[in-house]
Formats: structure tokens, C-alpha cells, sequence
């Protein structure tokens, strides 16, 4: 005997990110919390990036989803506390560099504080997801996405996106 809870989880196990189509909500983070209340099933959503054009794609794919199952359910976008990608569980991290998107680092919120003065450490270094060099230099702060940076490794020539860390 499965829950509504269950169900829900199950039934949206595999929504992808609209963007990235190989890692799943759920191993982004972006799936919250799945809770029966007293006015029925809510599924919490957190956006990855305030200003992610994606979000508004990602609350309706969970509804259309929802509705196709047949599980009447209501779907909330919390902001606070903000996604970080360290919800980003590692098997996503995983499926990001073979997709060829180079994982974020793990964030030191101590240290993001001061990113800006501080001169790159070698723990800061983003490894090429196709050879795995650290010999990589930004393009562009700005890649395919906001999300993301472009970067170009100096071994083989290949430019690639960085999941920003967040
Ligand atoms: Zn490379």
C-alpha cells in the first residue's frame, strides 16, 4: 500500500531539468518536500537561480505531471532558504561532467564572501569535464545560461560550460 506522498515522489522521480535533460529534479535539489496537508498534497519547489528563465518551465512540467497521474496536488515555489548547489546530490554532479558541464564545487560561504579580492586557489580550479584538466581558463562568465560560465581547456581546445556555484 503506497502513500499519495509516495506516489508523488515516484510519478515525478523522472522530471529532468528543463535545461539539463540527464539529471532529475530530484538529484538537483529543486524537488523539495512532498507533504499531505489537511488541503491535500503540496509539493515544494525551490528555483536553482532567482533569475532562472527555467523556473516558471519547472513548476509547470511538475503540474503537468501531476495531472497526467491524476494525483490532484498543489505546487509551491519557496525561495527561502535559497537553493545552493549543494543540494545537487553527487550523482548529478556525476551525470553534469558526462554530459560535459563541469560540476559546481562545493560552496565555503566563509570564503564566497571575499571571492571577489581574493586571487584563485588551486581548490578553486574547474576540471575539464572531458579530459579532466584543470589547465582551463573562463570565456565568459556567462554561459549557454546564466547558471552557468563558459570556460575553454587548454589541453584539448574544447570550450565547456561550469555550473556556477550557488
Ligand atoms: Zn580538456
Amino acid at each position: 500500500m503506497t502513500t499519495v506522498v509516495e506516489q508523488v515522489w515516484a510519478t515525478l522521480e523522472h522530471l529532468t531539468d528543463p535545461e539539463i535533460p540527464v539529471v532529475t529534479l530530484r538529484e538537483l535539489g529543486i524537488l523539495r518536500e512532498v507533504t499531505e496537508t489537511p488541503a491535500g498534497v503540496e509539493v515544494v519547489i525551490t528555483p536553482t537561480y532567482t533569475g532562472c528563465p527555467a523556473m516558471g518551465q519547472i513548476e509547470d512540467d511538475v503540474k503537468a505531471c501531476l495531472e497526467k497521474a491524476g494525483i490532484p496536488a498543489r505546487v509551491v515555489t519557496r525561495l527561502a532558504p535559497a537553493w545552493t548547489t549543494d543540494w545537487m546530490s553527487e550523482e548529478a554532479k556525476e551525470k553534469l561532467r558526462v554530459y560535459g558541464i563541469a560540476p559546481p564545487h562545493t560552496t565555503r560561504k566563509e570564503v564566497n564572501v571575499i571571492q571577489f579580492i581574493r586571487r584563485p586557489a588551486a581548490t578553486d580550479l574547474v576540471a575539464c569535464p572531458r579530459c579532466g584538466s584543470t589547465h582551463t581558463v573562463v570565456s565568459s562568465q556567462f554561459g549557454s545560461t546564466a547558471c552557468k560560465a563558459l570556460y575553454k581547456c587548454l589541453d584539448c581546445q574544447e570550450p565547456f560550460d561550469y555550473f556556477k556555484p550557488y
